[in-house]
Parts: structure tokens; C-alpha cells; sequence
């Protein structure tokens, strides 16, 4: 059995000599466990906080200690886990082609909703961060012009698109022109930026948003969120979801300085965390399903092969390699 663990914590942006591969016999489920066989296992931006000692809402793991992630996975052995061999199920486990878990903490994964990489995306975490993001914090309305950044990642394309349904004006930054053409031609956005085609971020949102802002969903921080905040309408909801660009900074910048704008405008920005919506996930699950199946809601997986690339599949995120959502595969079903 393959695993990762943390070899040490980075300084600034992390490489390949802060994950260890090891290997070791393939563990026995202890009462209650069960033995899961990893198929996909997704790498997210998070877990860049969770490499550093800083205590936060993830707790940070040990040097030496085992990386976790999202996985989907086939039970091969049960004690008493509630599951049978052969069930596929999800849940937070090693970066290792196995790994043992309680059964409370695995969910079943129905593969007649859809492939069953989707519970680690659309239908998964960055799904319902983007339903409850949109819908509850950014509280989209029709008509509002809505901004998205990272808005071809995983949440973000999500929630352009969610958005969109709601009757809004989309607008999202991405970084490349294939993710701009994404965008436009298969998601419906109205408008993409290509924010590393242009320094000057105000000038392309006057031209792809001309009348402000009224909702912003931000992915990225950093400078294309200072232009967004200068382009805010009165009543403006900004629902902080991720802080990318500054994940992997030493020094992190002072402010936000021009809150003056939120004095002006009467605007709300608040930052959010996709668990604190625990009680409502089988709602978002729900329409999320019906979405996808109706095809009103479309998605993109990136898919890395082999645990051993995980590392650079996680690392691909910070250079935009991936378009929708980044998986690795690790297992054949
Ligand atoms: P993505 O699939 O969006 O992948 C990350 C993307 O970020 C990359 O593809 C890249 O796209 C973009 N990016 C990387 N560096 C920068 C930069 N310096 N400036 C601008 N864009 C950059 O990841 P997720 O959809 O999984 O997550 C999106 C965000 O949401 C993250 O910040 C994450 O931490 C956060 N998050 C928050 C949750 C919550 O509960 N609050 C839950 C889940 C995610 P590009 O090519 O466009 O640069």
C-alpha cells in the first residue's frame, strides 16, 4: 500500500519535496471499519492552509503524518462498518491506494446518479459550497450582475452557472483563453476576463459588467478582488468562498484599505464556510442532481493518473492547469 505523508512544512509555495511517498502492508479494519479501495481521490486549495502549523477550521497535520483528501472508493473488507465488499462509498481518507475508516464516516455513493467521480465534485464539496455561496451568501437575484472569481475551477463554474439560472448577468475571471471560451460557449456565461491577459482589471469589468456589480463570489482575492470591490453597486453582497492567490504568500499584504467603497455602497461581505450548511447538504445534493441531470448545470473533471502524481495534480492549482474540477485517479472500478 502507497501513502503520502507530510515530509515538512513549505515555506511559501510548496513542492514536491513536501510530500513523502511511502509504503507499507495494506492496514486491517478494526471493529467498525471498513477497508477502502482509493478510485478518486480529489486534491482542493485547502489543504495548502492545513500544511502549515497554524491552528484554523482544518486542523493542520503533523509532519510525518498522513495527508488526507476527499476520496471515492470501493469497500473490499468490512467489520461491522455497516457497508458491504463492493460498495462504493466517499469519504475523508489517506492519500494511499487503502485506507481503513469508521463507518459513520463514509457516505454511500449511488453510481446511477452519475459517474461516481462526481460526488467529489459537482455533486460533492465544491458543488455545494458554490449552491449555498451563491444562493445564501452572495443571495444572487435575478437581474443582479454577478462576478465570479476562479470561475473555472470547480466552485466557481459552479456557481456562474447556478447564477445564471437565477436570472443574473455573469461575468467570471479565469486564466486562459480556453477557460474564457469555456466560459462563454459552454456554460453560458455572458462574459469571461482572462485576468493574465490584462493588468488592468477595472477597464475589462467596465467593458464585461457596465452596469457594477451587484454580487460577487470570490474564489482568488488579491488584486482582481480590489477591482471588483471598486466596481460595486449599492447593496452589494460579497460572499468571500476562497483566498487563493494568497495561499502561498510569505507576507501577506495589509489591508483590505478601501472599505470606503462598502461605506458608499451599503455592501456586505462575508466570508463563508461550506460546512456550517451540514443540515441543508441533502437539499443542495438534490437540486444539485436534478441540475446536472436536466443539464442545466454542466461540469469539467481534470484527471491526473496515479497516486503518485497527486502532488503534482494539488501543485496544478495554484498555475490554473486545472479546468473544472481536479481529481486523481487512482484505482480502476
Ligand atoms: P479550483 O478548481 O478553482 O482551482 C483553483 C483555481 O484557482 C485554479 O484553477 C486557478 O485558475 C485559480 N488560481 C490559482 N492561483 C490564482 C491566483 N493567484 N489568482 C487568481 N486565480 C488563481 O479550486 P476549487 O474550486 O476547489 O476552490 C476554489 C476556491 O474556493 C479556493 O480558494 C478554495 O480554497 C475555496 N473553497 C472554499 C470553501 C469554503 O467552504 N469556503 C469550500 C471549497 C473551496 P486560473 O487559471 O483561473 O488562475
Amino acid at each position: 500500500n502507497r501513502k503520502f505523508l507530510l515530509a515538512k512544512r513549505p515555506e511559501g509555495r510548496p513542492d514536491r519535496d513536501t510530500f513523502d511517498l511511502v509504503e507499507e502492508d495494506v492496514p486491517e479494519p478494526g471493529p467498525g471499519e471498513a477497508l477502502v479501495r482509493t478510485l478518486y481521490l480529489s486534491v482542493d486549495p485547502y489543504m495548502r492552509g492545513r500544511m502549515d502549523a497554524r491552528e484554523s477550521y482544518a486542523d493542520p497535520w503533523g509532519v510525518g503524518e498522513p495527508l488526507q483528501a476527499g476520496v471515492v472508493g470501493e469497500v473490499v473488507e468490512s467489520n461491522g462498518a455497516g457497508f458491504e465488499p463492493g460498495d462504493l462509498v466517499a469519504g475523508n481518507l489517506e492519500w494511499a491506494d487503502y485506507a481503513t475508516a469508521r463507518g459513520a464516516e463514509l457516505q454511500p455513493v449511488n453510481p446511477d446518479h452519475g459517474p461516481i467521480s462526481t460526488a467529489l465534485g459537482v455533486l460533492g464539496m465544491p458543488g455545494r459550497t458554490a449552491y449555498f455561496g451563491t444562493r445564501e451568501v452572495a443571495e444572487v437575484r435575478a437581474g443582479d450582475t454577478f462576478v465570479v472569481s476562479g470561475a473555472a475551477g470547480a466552485v466557481g463554474s459552479v456557481a456562474g452557472q447556478i447564477a445564471k439560472l437565477t436570472g443574473a448577468r455573469v461575468v467570471g475571471f479565469a486564466g486562459s483563453d480556453e477557460k474564457v471560451a469555456f466560459l462563454e460557449d459552454d456554460l453560458g456565461f455572458d462574459a469571461g476576463i482572462n485576468y493574465k491577459e490584462t493588468d488592468d482589471y477595472r477597464a475589462a469589468l467596465d467593458e464585461a459588467a457596465p452596469d457594477g456589480v451587484d454580487a460577487y463570489f470570490d474564489n482568488v482575492g488579491g488584486p482582481i478582488t480590489d477591482a471588483v470591490f471598486s466596481r460595486l453597486n449599492v447593496d452589494a453582497r460579497v460572499a468571500v468562498c476562497g483566498q487563493i492567490s494568497q495561499y502561498n504568500a510569505e507576507e501577506l499584504p495589509t489591508g483590505p484599505r478601501k472599505l470606503g467603497t462598502l461605506i458608499e455602497k451599503r455592501a456586505r461581505v462575508e466570508g463563508f464556510l461550506v460546512n456550517d450548511f451540514q443540515p441543508r447538504f441533502a437539499e443542495a445534493s438534490k437540486q444539485l442532481g436534478r441540475w446536472v441531470a436536466a443539464g442545466d448545470v454542466d461540469y469539467r473533471e481534470t484527471v491526473t493518473e496515479g497516486l503518485e502524481n497527486a502532488p503534482d495534480a494539488f501543485l496544478g492549482l495554484f498555475d490554473g492547469e486545472n479546468v473544472g474540477k481536479q481529481l486523481v485517479k487512482v484505482g480502476e472500478r
